[in-house]
Protein backbone atom coordinates (compact mmCIF):
# COMPACT_ATOMS: atom_id res chain seq x y z
CA UNK A 1 0.00 0.00 0.00
CA UNK A 2 1.23 3.04 -0.30
CA UNK A 3 0.78 6.80 1.73
CA UNK A 4 -2.19 7.57 3.30
CA UNK A 5 -4.25 10.67 2.51
CA UNK A 6 -5.89 11.37 5.93
CA UNK A 7 -8.23 14.13 5.40
CA UNK A 8 -10.30 15.29 8.71
CA UNK A 9 -12.67 18.16 7.31
CA UNK A 10 -16.07 19.32 6.75
CA UNK A 11 -15.47 19.75 3.58
CA UNK A 12 -14.29 16.20 3.05
CA UNK A 13 -17.79 15.17 4.62
CA UNK A 14 -19.56 17.30 1.96
CA UNK A 15 -17.44 16.09 -0.98
CA UNK A 16 -18.52 12.32 0.27
CA UNK A 17 -21.96 13.80 0.35
CA UNK A 18 -21.98 15.34 -2.97
CA UNK A 19 -20.43 11.91 -4.88
CA UNK A 20 -23.62 10.17 -3.40
CA UNK A 21 -22.68 9.15 0.24
CA UNK A 22 -25.49 11.34 1.90
CA UNK A 23 -26.93 8.28 3.65
CA UNK A 24 -24.08 8.35 5.85
CA UNK A 25 -25.99 11.39 7.95
CA UNK A 26 -28.53 8.71 9.06
CA UNK A 27 -26.36 6.36 10.44
CA UNK A 28 -26.29 6.11 14.39
CA UNK A 29 -23.39 3.78 14.62
CA UNK A 30 -25.64 0.73 15.85
CA UNK A 31 -23.33 -1.86 14.28
CA UNK A 32 -25.88 -4.15 13.14
CA UNK A 33 -24.25 -3.83 9.11
CA UNK A 34 -21.06 -5.22 10.68
CA UNK A 35 -22.22 -7.87 12.73
CA UNK A 36 -24.17 -8.74 9.36
CA UNK A 37 -21.61 -8.23 6.56
CA UNK A 38 -20.44 -11.62 5.43
CA UNK A 39 -16.37 -10.43 5.17
CA UNK A 40 -16.62 -10.85 9.03
CA UNK A 41 -16.82 -14.60 8.90
CA UNK A 42 -13.51 -14.90 7.21
CA UNK A 43 -11.81 -11.25 7.96
CA UNK A 44 -12.18 -8.33 9.82
CA UNK A 45 -14.52 -5.47 7.79
CA UNK A 46 -15.76 -2.97 9.92
CA UNK A 47 -18.37 -1.36 8.10
CA UNK A 48 -19.87 0.74 10.90
CA UNK A 49 -16.58 2.48 11.78
CA UNK A 50 -16.08 3.06 7.86
CA UNK A 51 -19.38 4.76 7.75
CA UNK A 52 -18.43 6.73 11.28
CA UNK A 53 -15.01 7.95 9.53
CA UNK A 54 -16.99 9.41 6.23
CA UNK A 55 -19.14 11.04 8.98
CA UNK A 56 -15.76 12.97 10.41
CA UNK A 57 -14.61 13.40 7.23
CA UNK A 58 -11.44 11.52 8.45
CA UNK A 59 -11.19 9.22 5.28
CA UNK A 60 -8.12 7.74 4.50
CA UNK A 61 -8.95 6.74 0.29
CA UNK A 62 -5.57 4.79 0.15
CA UNK A 63 -7.80 2.23 2.11
CA UNK A 64 -8.58 -0.73 0.12
CA UNK A 65 -11.62 -1.48 2.80
CA UNK A 66 -13.74 0.49 0.73
CA UNK A 67 -13.46 -1.99 -2.54
CA UNK A 68 -14.21 -4.82 -0.52
CA UNK A 69 -17.99 -4.29 -0.25
CA UNK A 70 -19.67 -7.06 -2.92
CA UNK A 71 -23.30 -4.59 -2.74
CA UNK A 72 -25.04 -8.14 -1.21
CA UNK A 73 -27.06 -6.04 0.24
CA UNK A 74 -27.57 -7.92 3.79
CA UNK A 75 -26.65 -4.72 5.61
CA UNK A 76 -28.75 -2.76 4.13
CA UNK A 77 -32.01 -4.90 4.84
CA UNK A 78 -30.90 -5.00 8.65
CA UNK A 79 -30.02 -1.21 8.99
CA UNK A 80 -32.97 0.12 11.19
CA UNK A 81 -31.92 3.59 9.75
CA UNK A 82 -32.50 2.61 6.28
CA UNK A 83 -28.86 3.85 5.32
CA UNK A 84 -27.79 2.59 1.81
CA UNK A 85 -24.89 1.48 2.58
CA UNK A 86 -24.34 0.34 -0.98
CA UNK A 87 -24.49 4.00 -2.25
CA UNK A 88 -21.86 4.62 0.92
CA UNK A 89 -19.30 2.54 -0.19
CA UNK A 90 -20.09 3.37 -4.12
CA UNK A 91 -19.19 7.52 -3.35
CA UNK A 92 -16.37 6.04 -1.86
CA UNK A 93 -14.85 4.72 -4.67
CA UNK A 94 -16.44 7.44 -7.08
CA UNK A 95 -13.95 10.02 -5.75
CA UNK A 96 -10.69 8.19 -6.49
CA UNK A 97 -11.77 7.08 -9.97
CA UNK A 98 -13.22 10.40 -10.61
CA UNK A 99 -9.91 12.46 -9.20
CA UNK A 100 -7.70 9.55 -9.88
CA UNK A 101 -6.08 9.79 -6.32
CA UNK A 102 -6.45 7.29 -4.19
CA UNK A 103 -6.35 3.50 -4.08
CA UNK A 104 -8.13 1.34 -7.04
CA UNK A 105 -7.53 -1.97 -7.26
CA UNK A 106 -5.02 -2.66 -10.12
CA UNK A 107 -7.76 -5.44 -11.95
CA UNK A 108 -10.51 -3.29 -11.84
CA UNK A 109 -8.38 -0.49 -13.54
CA UNK A 110 -7.70 -3.04 -16.31
CA UNK A 111 -11.44 -4.33 -16.66
CA UNK A 112 -12.92 -0.52 -16.54
CA UNK A 113 -9.98 0.28 -19.18
CA UNK A 114 -11.23 -2.96 -21.42
CA UNK A 115 -14.96 -1.94 -20.88
CA UNK A 116 -14.06 1.63 -22.04
CA UNK A 117 -12.34 0.62 -25.12
CA UNK A 118 -14.38 -2.95 -26.24
CA UNK A 119 -17.29 -2.67 -24.57
CA UNK A 120 -16.65 -5.98 -22.45
CA UNK A 121 -14.58 -6.62 -19.68
CA UNK A 122 -12.20 -9.49 -21.27
CA UNK A 123 -10.83 -6.73 -23.29
CA UNK A 124 -11.80 -9.40 -26.28
CA UNK A 125 -12.98 -7.45 -29.57
CA UNK A 126 -16.56 -6.47 -30.37
CA UNK A 127 -16.57 -8.63 -33.33
CA UNK A 128 -16.28 -12.30 -31.46
CA UNK A 129 -19.38 -10.91 -29.40
CA UNK A 130 -21.53 -13.35 -30.58
CA UNK A 131 -19.07 -16.50 -31.06
CA UNK A 132 -20.88 -18.32 -28.42
CA UNK A 133 -23.63 -19.15 -30.65
CA UNK A 134 -21.50 -20.27 -33.13
CA UNK A 135 -23.36 -23.53 -34.61
CA UNK A 136 -26.83 -22.95 -32.94
CA UNK A 137 -28.59 -21.32 -35.68
CA UNK A 138 -29.06 -18.23 -33.94
CA UNK A 139 -30.74 -15.27 -35.62
CA UNK A 140 -29.55 -11.32 -35.24
CA UNK A 141 -32.38 -9.73 -33.72
CA UNK A 142 -35.16 -7.79 -36.04
CA UNK A 143 -37.50 -5.40 -34.62
CA UNK A 144 -40.61 -8.07 -35.99
CA UNK A 145 -39.02 -10.99 -33.35
CA UNK A 146 -40.61 -11.02 -29.85
CA UNK A 147 -37.98 -11.17 -27.93
CA UNK A 148 -34.00 -9.98 -27.57
CA UNK A 149 -31.95 -12.12 -26.06
CA UNK A 150 -28.91 -10.09 -23.92
CA UNK A 151 -26.44 -13.06 -23.15
CA UNK A 152 -23.84 -10.86 -20.60
CA UNK A 153 -20.33 -10.28 -21.79
CA UNK A 154 -19.52 -13.51 -19.17
CA UNK A 155 -21.28 -16.16 -21.18
CA UNK A 156 -20.63 -14.27 -24.20
CA UNK A 157 -16.88 -14.12 -24.13
CA UNK A 158 -15.57 -17.40 -21.27
CA UNK A 159 -15.80 -20.77 -22.50
CA UNK A 160 -16.19 -22.07 -19.56
CA UNK A 161 -19.52 -19.83 -18.90
CA UNK A 162 -21.29 -20.06 -22.49
CA UNK A 163 -23.32 -23.39 -21.75
CA UNK A 164 -25.75 -21.01 -20.15
CA UNK A 165 -26.32 -18.88 -22.96
CA UNK A 166 -26.29 -22.04 -25.42
CA UNK A 167 -28.69 -23.62 -22.98
CA UNK A 168 -31.42 -21.40 -22.84
CA UNK A 169 -30.97 -21.09 -26.84
CA UNK A 170 -31.60 -24.49 -27.59
CA UNK A 171 -34.78 -24.05 -24.85
CA UNK A 172 -35.84 -20.96 -27.16
CA UNK A 173 -35.19 -22.77 -30.17
CA UNK A 174 -36.97 -25.74 -29.04
CA UNK A 175 -39.62 -24.09 -27.83
CA UNK A 176 -40.16 -22.22 -31.25
CA UNK A 177 -39.71 -18.27 -29.91
CA UNK A 178 -39.54 -16.15 -32.63
CA UNK A 179 -35.99 -14.43 -30.75
CA UNK A 180 -32.56 -13.08 -31.90
CA UNK A 181 -29.28 -11.93 -30.72
CA UNK A 182 -27.70 -8.34 -31.17
CA UNK A 183 -24.19 -8.97 -30.79
CA UNK A 184 -21.90 -6.80 -31.81
CA UNK A 185 -23.74 -4.08 -31.35
CA UNK A 186 -24.03 -4.45 -27.80
CA UNK A 187 -21.87 -2.98 -24.55
CA UNK A 188 -21.51 -4.25 -21.12
CA UNK A 189 -24.66 -3.46 -19.50
CA UNK A 190 -22.48 -1.50 -16.84
CA UNK A 191 -24.17 -2.48 -13.37
CA UNK A 192 -20.30 -3.69 -11.73
CA UNK A 193 -18.99 -0.46 -13.29
CA UNK A 194 -21.17 1.70 -11.82
CA UNK A 195 -20.63 0.20 -8.31
CA UNK A 196 -17.24 0.36 -8.74
CA UNK A 197 -17.09 3.97 -9.08
CA UNK A 198 -16.89 4.97 -12.81
CA UNK A 199 -20.34 6.79 -13.36
CA UNK A 200 -18.94 8.54 -16.29
CA UNK A 201 -18.23 5.16 -18.29
CA UNK A 202 -21.55 4.10 -16.93
CA UNK A 203 -23.50 6.40 -18.40
CA UNK A 204 -22.00 6.27 -21.77
CA UNK A 205 -22.52 2.45 -21.97
CA UNK A 206 -26.09 3.28 -20.79
CA UNK A 207 -26.77 5.49 -23.37
CA UNK A 208 -24.89 3.37 -25.91
CA UNK A 209 -26.98 0.16 -25.26
CA UNK A 210 -30.18 2.55 -25.24
CA UNK A 211 -29.64 3.94 -28.79
CA UNK A 212 -28.78 0.28 -29.93
CA UNK A 213 -32.10 -0.81 -28.30
CA UNK A 214 -34.59 2.06 -29.72
CA UNK A 215 -32.84 1.32 -33.60
CA UNK A 216 -33.07 -2.58 -33.58
CA UNK A 217 -36.83 -2.13 -31.92
CA UNK A 218 -36.89 -3.86 -28.88
CA UNK A 219 -39.71 -4.66 -27.11
CA UNK A 220 -39.24 -7.33 -24.77
CA UNK A 221 -35.27 -8.25 -23.79
CA UNK A 222 -34.52 -11.46 -21.69
CA UNK A 223 -30.86 -11.58 -19.69
CA UNK A 224 -29.13 -14.21 -18.33
CA UNK A 225 -27.75 -12.22 -15.60
CA UNK A 226 -29.28 -10.76 -12.42
CA UNK A 227 -26.79 -7.84 -12.88
CA UNK A 228 -28.04 -7.03 -16.29
CA UNK A 229 -31.53 -7.42 -15.30
CA UNK A 230 -31.23 -4.81 -12.63
CA UNK A 231 -29.08 -2.07 -14.85
CA UNK A 232 -31.51 -2.62 -17.29
CA UNK A 233 -34.91 -2.67 -15.17
CA UNK A 234 -33.80 -0.08 -12.50
CA UNK A 235 -30.59 1.70 -13.54
CA UNK A 236 -31.63 2.09 -17.53
CA UNK A 237 -35.38 4.03 -17.28
CA UNK A 238 -33.00 7.07 -16.20
CA UNK A 239 -31.78 7.02 -19.81
CA UNK A 240 -35.57 6.43 -21.23
CA UNK A 241 -35.70 2.46 -21.04
CA UNK A 242 -39.49 1.78 -21.53
CA UNK A 243 -39.06 -1.91 -23.08
CA UNK A 244 -40.01 -4.99 -20.95
CA UNK A 245 -37.04 -6.92 -19.18
CA UNK A 246 -37.14 -10.27 -17.67
CA UNK A 247 -34.72 -12.67 -16.43
CA UNK A 248 -34.31 -15.40 -18.25
CA UNK A 249 -35.89 -17.80 -15.03
CA UNK A 250 -38.71 -15.38 -15.26
CA UNK A 251 -39.44 -16.00 -18.58
CA UNK A 252 -39.05 -19.71 -18.57
CA UNK A 253 -41.83 -19.92 -15.83
CA UNK A 254 -43.92 -18.08 -17.81
CA UNK A 255 -42.96 -20.83 -21.07
CA UNK A 256 -43.92 -23.47 -18.48
CA UNK A 257 -47.16 -22.32 -17.58
CA UNK A 258 -48.29 -21.65 -21.01
CA UNK A 259 -46.88 -25.56 -22.07
CA UNK A 260 -45.11 -23.81 -24.55
CA UNK A 261 -41.67 -25.92 -22.92
CA UNK A 262 -42.30 -29.83 -22.06
CA UNK A 263 -40.31 -31.22 -19.41
CA UNK A 264 -40.35 -34.42 -20.38
CA UNK A 265 -37.27 -36.65 -18.83
CA UNK A 266 -36.14 -36.94 -15.48
CA UNK A 267 -33.29 -35.16 -13.19
CA UNK A 268 -33.20 -37.69 -10.54
CA UNK A 269 -31.13 -35.83 -8.41
CA UNK A 270 -30.48 -33.90 -5.37
CA UNK A 271 -30.49 -30.56 -6.17
CA UNK A 272 -29.80 -27.08 -4.00
CA UNK A 273 -30.19 -23.41 -5.02
CA UNK A 274 -28.33 -20.31 -4.63
CA UNK A 275 -29.80 -17.41 -4.75
CA UNK A 276 -27.73 -14.62 -6.30
CA UNK A 277 -28.26 -11.20 -4.79
CA UNK A 278 -28.71 -9.73 -7.74
CA UNK A 279 -31.69 -12.01 -8.43
CA UNK A 280 -32.92 -12.34 -4.73
CA UNK A 281 -32.13 -9.05 -2.15
CA UNK A 282 -31.76 -6.31 -5.64
CA UNK A 283 -34.70 -7.48 -6.95
CA UNK A 284 -37.16 -9.75 -4.40
CA UNK A 285 -36.76 -12.79 -7.18
CA UNK A 286 -36.78 -15.81 -4.67
CA UNK A 287 -39.66 -18.35 -5.59
CA UNK A 288 -39.80 -18.21 -9.46
CA UNK A 289 -35.82 -19.66 -9.67
CA UNK A 290 -37.07 -22.54 -6.80
CA UNK A 291 -40.62 -23.51 -8.63
CA UNK A 292 -38.60 -24.10 -11.87
CA UNK A 293 -36.54 -26.94 -9.97
CA UNK A 294 -39.89 -27.97 -8.00
CA UNK A 295 -41.16 -28.77 -11.63
CA UNK A 296 -38.23 -30.88 -13.09
CA UNK A 297 -39.59 -34.26 -12.97
CA UNK A 298 -37.62 -36.48 -10.41
CA UNK A 299 -35.40 -33.54 -9.25
CA UNK A 300 -35.31 -33.86 -4.94
CA UNK A 301 -35.13 -30.29 -3.99
CA UNK A 302 -33.25 -29.12 -1.04
CA UNK A 303 -32.21 -25.88 0.47
CA UNK A 304 -29.33 -24.95 2.23
CA UNK A 305 -28.47 -22.81 5.41
CA UNK A 306 -28.29 -18.50 4.15
CA UNK A 307 -30.55 -19.02 1.45
CA UNK A 308 -33.30 -16.60 0.06
CA UNK A 309 -33.34 -13.33 1.80
CA UNK A 310 -30.23 -14.41 3.82
CA UNK A 311 -28.61 -16.24 1.09
CA UNK A 312 -24.83 -15.89 1.25
CA UNK A 313 -22.95 -13.57 -1.57
CA UNK A 314 -20.60 -15.85 -3.97
CA UNK A 315 -18.23 -12.97 -3.69
CA UNK A 316 -18.58 -11.75 -6.88
CA UNK A 317 -20.44 -8.23 -7.03
CA UNK A 318 -19.40 -4.55 -6.94
CA UNK A 319 -16.95 -5.68 -9.06
CA UNK A 320 -15.07 -8.18 -7.82
CA UNK A 321 -15.74 -10.55 -9.61
CA UNK A 322 -12.83 -9.40 -11.57
CA UNK A 323 -10.48 -9.36 -8.86
CA UNK A 324 -8.57 -11.77 -6.79
CA UNK A 325 -9.84 -13.03 -3.46
CA UNK A 326 -7.32 -15.05 -1.35
CA UNK A 327 -8.13 -18.71 -0.34
CA UNK A 328 -9.68 -18.94 3.33
CA UNK A 329 -11.73 -15.46 2.18
CA UNK A 330 -14.19 -16.78 -0.37
CA UNK A 331 -17.55 -16.97 0.07
CA UNK A 332 -17.92 -19.10 -2.84
CA UNK A 333 -16.00 -21.88 -1.18
CA UNK A 334 -18.47 -21.83 2.21
CA UNK A 335 -21.36 -21.96 -0.47
CA UNK A 336 -19.65 -25.47 -1.71
CA UNK A 337 -19.26 -26.63 1.50
CA UNK A 338 -22.58 -25.69 2.87
CA UNK A 339 -24.18 -27.13 -0.89
CA UNK A 340 -22.38 -30.13 0.19
CA UNK A 341 -23.29 -30.48 3.41
CA UNK A 342 -26.86 -30.68 2.79
CA UNK A 343 -25.95 -33.14 0.39
CA UNK A 344 -27.28 -31.97 -2.60
CA UNK A 345 -25.55 -33.29 -5.83
CA UNK A 346 -25.99 -30.42 -7.93
CA UNK A 347 -25.51 -26.65 -6.92
CA UNK A 348 -28.76 -24.36 -9.11
CA UNK A 349 -27.86 -21.14 -9.83
CA UNK A 350 -28.87 -18.46 -11.99
CA UNK A 351 -26.27 -15.83 -12.49
CA UNK A 352 -22.64 -16.01 -14.60
CA UNK A 353 -20.87 -13.97 -11.60
CA UNK A 354 -21.82 -16.76 -9.69
CA UNK A 355 -21.02 -19.63 -11.63
CA UNK A 356 -17.75 -18.28 -12.39
CA UNK A 357 -16.77 -18.32 -8.37
CA UNK A 358 -18.29 -21.91 -8.02
CA UNK A 359 -16.99 -23.42 -10.87
CA UNK A 360 -13.74 -21.71 -9.39
CA UNK A 361 -14.10 -22.73 -5.98
CA UNK A 362 -15.05 -26.75 -6.86
CA UNK A 363 -11.69 -27.20 -8.95
CA UNK A 364 -9.49 -25.20 -6.42
CA UNK A 365 -10.94 -27.59 -3.77
CA UNK A 366 -11.14 -30.33 -5.89
CA UNK A 367 -14.59 -31.23 -5.41
CA UNK A 368 -15.57 -31.72 -8.47
CA UNK A 369 -16.73 -35.42 -7.58
CA UNK A 370 -18.97 -34.50 -4.53
CA UNK A 371 -20.91 -31.52 -6.47
CA UNK A 372 -21.97 -30.23 -9.86
CA UNK A 373 -22.34 -26.34 -10.64
CA UNK A 374 -25.42 -26.01 -12.86
CA UNK A 375 -27.10 -23.38 -14.34
CA UNK A 376 -30.67 -23.44 -13.91
CA UNK A 377 -31.35 -23.56 -17.89
CA UNK A 378 -28.97 -26.52 -18.33
CA UNK A 379 -31.13 -28.42 -16.08
CA UNK A 380 -34.12 -27.27 -18.18
CA UNK A 381 -32.71 -27.95 -21.27
CA UNK A 382 -31.49 -31.70 -20.12
CA UNK A 383 -35.21 -32.51 -19.23
CA UNK A 384 -37.24 -31.35 -22.63
S1 LIG B 1 -26.78 -0.72 10.61
FE1 LIG B 1 -27.25 1.32 9.77
S2 LIG B 1 -27.43 2.69 11.55
FE2 LIG B 1 -26.43 0.79 12.26
S3 LIG B 1 -24.21 1.27 12.08
FE3 LIG B 1 -24.80 0.28 10.19
S4 LIG B 1 -25.34 1.98 8.79
FE4 LIG B 1 -25.32 2.80 10.87
S1 LIG C 1 -23.36 -4.75 0.94
FE1 LIG C 1 -22.70 -6.77 1.69
S2 LIG C 1 -20.46 -6.77 1.49
FE2 LIG C 1 -21.14 -4.62 1.35
S3 LIG C 1 -20.95 -3.86 3.45
FE3 LIG C 1 -23.06 -4.57 3.17
S4 LIG C 1 -23.08 -6.69 3.91
FE4 LIG C 1 -20.92 -6.11 3.59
Amino acid sequence: MTTSIVTPSIETVEFIKEAGGAPIKSCYQCGLCTGTCPWNSVRSFPVRKMIHEAQLGLVDFEDENWWFCVTCKACVNVCPRNVNIIDVMRAMRRIPVGLGMGYVPEPLRITLKNIAALGNPMGESREKRANWATGLGVETFAASMEVAYFSCCVPAYDPKTNRMARSLTNILKKAKINFGIIGSAESCCGESVRKAGNENLFQSLAQSNMATFKEKGVKQLVVSSPHCYHAFKNEYPEFGANFEVLHYTQYLLKLIQEGRIKLSKEHNKKVTYHDPCYLGRHNNIYETPREILRRLPGLEFTEMPESAASSLCCGGGGGRIWEETKRGERFSDIRIEQAIGVGARVLATACPYCILNFDDSVLTMNKGDAVEIRDIAELVDEVM
